[in-house]
């Protein structure tokens, strides 16, 4: 049986979003997207907020993140699996939805393996636009994985970054990181260990994958003045600053309630004082306050900015073409006969 076109609802596909990546150009998508995530942060209060639900193993975790704007509701699913690479798999996989408030009816299927790579480049950046000290143009980059480029290149379109010093303990990730960026116009420089990395770095974005308490940044390595995006510690167990840091820096989080389970503040007492970004976003708090400040954006990634990805995506999406439209709902012509619709779409034999 056909179902009814009004059912049909759009999928992007990983194939459909990176043609899309190619039709925006994918620093211009990384400025879009940040621009959506910010809108969406200045409407905070009026978003439906819970911290993820996530369901946690031995080797990673997966996890449930919903929010809703009162008009449009939103979930990602996503897993977290360090060591799924050794296996040939990312660490990082997920897709999510969209669905209209007043009917119910989803309205946007997407794959979000990448557009997470998308949306958290472009809220680091968006953070870095606030926090990170004037004139900021040297990135250290440790951890040199999946996220690595991305980071990156919405540092250079958002923030006006010029120079990249990468590092991560596996040579190889380093090597395919800069090769990945020789085009992109920044002056890439491959370094040995991370103390090389954060030599003359104003941003130190800290984003490797490992389910322990790890220290990437020790106590000693970081001066005042510097602006610290903390992306790899994002689950319970999961850290990669010393604790000295933390009682050094101002520290800025996206949902605290979130944030003190998974971020780096979990190693602080649960009353240490951090500010909203949102709270920033509006002007009803500061960013940073003098040159010697150290900020750290202890970064989790949170349902709304997959919520604000989704809807950049949805309106970018019109005459593009670039989509399924997928057969997810049963849409039967009398909605109270789901069951007759079911019979009629038995064989012809069973009919009779
Ligand atoms: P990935 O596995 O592709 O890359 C991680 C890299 O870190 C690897 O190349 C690994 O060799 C390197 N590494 C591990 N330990 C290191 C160390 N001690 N020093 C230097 N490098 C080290 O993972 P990914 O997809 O790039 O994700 C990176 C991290 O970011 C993960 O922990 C992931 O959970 C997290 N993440 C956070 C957000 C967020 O919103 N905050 C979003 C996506 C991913």
């Amino acid at each position: 049986m056909t179902p009814s076109h009004k059912a049909l609802v759009p999928f992007v596909s990983v194939d459909h979003m990176m043609q899309l990546i190619h039709h925006i150009g994918l620093e211009l998508m990384l400025v879009g997207l940040a621009d959506y995530i910010e809108a969406d942060f200045k409407r905070w209060e009026l978003f439906d907020k819970t911290p993820r639900v996530a369901s946690h193993s031995a080797t990673g975790v997966i996890e449930l993140m919903p929010t809703s704007d009162g008009e449009v509701y939103g979930f990602k699913y996503v897993n977290g699996h360090p060591q799924n690479t050794r296996d040939g798999l990312q660490t990082v996989t997920a897709f999510g939805l969209l669905a209209d408030v007043a009917t119910g009816y989803p309205v946007l299927l997407s794959e979000m393996t990448i557009l997470t790579a998308l949306r958290t480049a472009a809220t680091s950046a968006m953070v870095a636009r606030r926090l990170a000290p004037k004139g900021a143009d040297t990135m250290a980059m440790i951890g040199n994985g999946a996220q690595s480029e991305f980071q990156t290149l919405a540092m250079k379109a958002i923030c006006g970054l010029k120079t990249v010093r990468l590092y991560d303990i596996d040579a190889q990730a380093t090597a395919k990181c800069a090769a990945n960026l020789t085009r992109s116009g920044l002056n890439v420089v491959k370094c040995t260990s991370p103390e090389q990395a954060i030599e003359g770095a104003q941003i130190l974005t800290t984003c490797t994958a490992d389910k322990q308490y790890a220290t990437i940044l020790s106590d000693n390595m970081v001066g005042p003045g510097v602006h610290i995006n903390a992306i790899g510690g994002d689950c319970p167990g999961k850290t990669e600053l010393a604790p000295g840091i933390l009682h050094r820096a101002d520290i800025f989080v996206e949902y605290p309630p979130q944030t003190r389970v998974e971020g780096e503040i979990q190693q602080l007492a649960a009353d240490h004082p951090v500010t909203e970004l949102w709270q920033v976003i509006t002007g009803a708090a500061p960013g940073r306050r003098t040159d010697e400040q150290i900020t750290l954006f202890d970064s989790v990634g949170f349902a709304i900015e997959d919520f604000s990805a989704l809807r950049y995506v949805r309106d970018r999406l019109k005459d593009t073409g670039l989509f399924h439209a997928l057969d997810l709902l049963a849409d039967p012509d009398d909605p109270r006969d789901l069951f007759g619709m079911v019979q009629r779409a038995a064989p012809s034999a069973e009919k009779e």
